[in-house]
């Protein structure tokens, strides 16, 4: 064979291997995307778990008619445009890949009216050079997001699409976990048609417990230590289970650093290990946790779907989270002898 450049779909569907696993991986980055955009209202409609379809609406600061076609081209992004920038990622997106591949694996339009533009455009991409084609549209100030039969020309990979129910399940956990990042955002989450979750703007602390409860459940509210603690640049806080408060499985573990849903080792070994000799063996810690640190500190380019992060100082940071949870686990243990005292 002769070696030749890949035709931009087929490239795109490759890169979309990495970042597009399943229809919850759509919806995180789209979700990611309007969140970018400044949305204060974000609606996420799903149908049959997603395969079908999943549409996105919200009413951030939207895409200029003649950067529609910019959008949907991979490595094109507005949010970073030079190495300092990549150095210091302050926005959940920057790679510019996740219009580009989602709409090589399934049909994808975009229709987006920014407030300064006086009417809204819808554009998508076709063909096998995936050129762009533009024509007006309606629609509020804001973005609509349609992504329509996922994987459709991607055999293989429709083929790993497990059931409705489960597809959906994981559509729900990405939300979740994202709207107890996002206070200061209202979530409307259907299924089928019907109003599954829906989380109002958090303002009050109270707001606050109620939005981590819908998520979380109240017992795990009524059972948690609440932290926050700064020391040199790290600011870790959040919810913290009390011991007796265990889980059978690693189902109520939530951490973020800057914002960022994460599954992090360092993190989660930093916190099994303020747990240590407190919870039964073979069960796991309840949280809900925020890490927040200067973004040179971190390294948020390490993963293509950023589920992972690298700390500069990966000790010290795990030190810090360990000692903060470990402290005010060992604060509340004494606080229930005094009271057992009395
Ligand atoms: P990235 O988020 O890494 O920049 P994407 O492919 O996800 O790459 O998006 C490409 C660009 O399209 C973004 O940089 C942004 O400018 C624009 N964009 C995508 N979604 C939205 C949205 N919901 N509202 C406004 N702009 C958006
Ligand atoms: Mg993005």
């Amino acid at each position: 064979m002769t070696i030749a450049i890949l035709p931009a779909r087929l490239a795109n569907q490759i890169a979309a291997g990495e970042v597009v696993e399943r229809p919850a991986s759509v919806v995180k980055e789209l979700v990611e995307n309007s969140i970018d955009a400044g949305a204060t209202t974000i609606r996420i409609d799903i149908e049959k778990g997603g395969a079908k379809r999943i549409r996105i609406i919200d009413n951030g600061k939207g895409i200029a008619k003649d950067e529609l076609a910019l959008a949907l081209s991979r490595h094109a992004t507005s949010k970073i445009k030079d190495l300092d920038d990549l150095e210091a990622i302050s926005s959940l997106g920057f790679r510019g890949e996740a219009l580009a591949s989602i709409s090589s694996v399934a049909r994808l339009t975009l229709t987006s009216k920014p407030e300064a533009q006086e009417s809204a455009w819808q554009a998508n991409a076709e063909g096998r050079d995936m050129a762009v084609s533009v024509k007006p549209a309606a629609h509020p100030n804001g973005t609509t997001i349609d992504v329509s039969d996922l994987f459709f020309n991607t055999p293989a990979r429709r083929k790993f699409l497990r059931t409705e129910k489960t597809e959906y399940a994981h559509i729900e956990e990405v939300i979740k976990r994202i709207a107890l990042a996002n206070f200061d955002i209202s979530f409307v989450l259907t299924h089928n048609h019907k109003i599954i979750k829906q989380f109002r703007v958090a303002n009050s602390t109270i707001q606050r417990s109620k939005r981590v409860a819908q998520v979380c459940g109240q017992k795990f509210i009524d059972n948690a230590i609440e932290v926050n603690c700064e020391h040199n640049g790290l600011h870790l806080h959040g919810w913290i289970a009390q011991p007796s408060y265990f889980r059978n499985q690693n189902d109520l573990s939530y951490s973020y650093v800057n914002e960022r849903m994460m599954r992090d080792k360092l993190i989660n070994h930093a916190i099994r290990q303020a747990y240590a000799d407190l919870l039964p063996s073979d069960s796991y810690p309840a949280f809900v946790l925020f890490l927040q640190l200067d973004f040179r500190e971190v390294d948020v380019n390490v993963h293509p779907a950023k589920h992972e992060v690298r700390f500069h100082q990966g000790r010290y940071v795990h030190d810090f989270i360990y000692s903060v949870c470990n402290r005010a686990l060992k604060n509340e243990l004494d606080l229930n002898v005094d009271n057992s005292n009395v």
